[in-house]
């Protein structure tokens, strides 16, 4: 069998590697999840910024593990709250962990009584490829624009998706096809910018292979 390019997915959430995995398909390189290195640090996301969360996320990481490492951090940053829960939107609800019923009930109560004009918001996706050294190779920051709606509709996506929905639509993400949701959301957006780096950082022979 012939040997194929490959980088370390940063990240143990499964949602986001399915989403990215198919867009960065075409590109041949092989996406290791880091659930194949039980040696992985946790790395601790203590910046300030979706950018230097993500840039420690991946080069940390990839320091660590000696590998090229894409991470990202996301989250749903809402005009009415200021921002909020910006880089806190995994832990809004419970301050240690995820917990994504419980975000969603908070964001509605949060927004109770706000008219749906007031209920603006934006996923952002922040997303960094360290090489093996942690030097960055490749960083950018995407968005989705869209409102939050009054209650949750739809099991698709993950997290926030079953009330936002997003400019251009009638439905929440937890409503429309994942084909939606491949084209226009934060992350596939910056996946996709990601695509022809990866192409080239093949044709150069510059990644690991195995
Ligand atoms: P991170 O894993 O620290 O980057 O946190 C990401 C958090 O942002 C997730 O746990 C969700 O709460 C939220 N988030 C990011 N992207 C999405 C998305 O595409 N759909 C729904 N929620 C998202």
């Amino acid at each position: 069998m012939s040997k194929q390019a490959y980088i370390v997915f940063g990240t143990s959430n499964p949602n986001k590697v399915k989403e990215m995995a198919k867009i960065v398909a075409p590109t041949g390189v092989q996406m290791i999840s880091l659930a194949d290195y039980p040696n992985a640090i946790d790395v601790v996301e203590d910046g300030k910024t979706f950018g230097e969360n993500a840039r420690k996320k991946a080069t940390e990481q990839a320091k660590h593990l000696r590998e090229w490492v894409l991470a990202e951090d996301s989250g749903i940053c809402v005009d009415y709250l200021n921002g909020e829960p910006g880089i806190y939107s995994a832990r809004f609800a419970l301050h240690n962990r995820c917990d994504d019923k419980r975000n969603n009930q908070l964001l509605l109560e949060k927004l109770d009584g706000v008219p749906l004009e007031k209920r603006t918001a934006h996923y952002t996706c922040h997303m960094v490829l360290s090489n093996q050294y942690g030097d960055v190779m490749f960083e950018t920051e995407e968005i989705c624009p869209g409102k939050i709606l009054f209650e949750e509709t739809g099991t698709g996506g993950f997290g926030y998706d079953p009330m936002f929905q997003p400019n251009g639509y009638d439905l929440t993400f937890g409503m429309l096809p994942s084909e939606v949701k491949a084209e226009i959301s934060h992350r596939a957006k910056a996946t996709r910018i990601l695509v022809p780096f990866l192409f080239d950082l093949v044709k150069d022979g510059r990644l690991p292979v195995k």
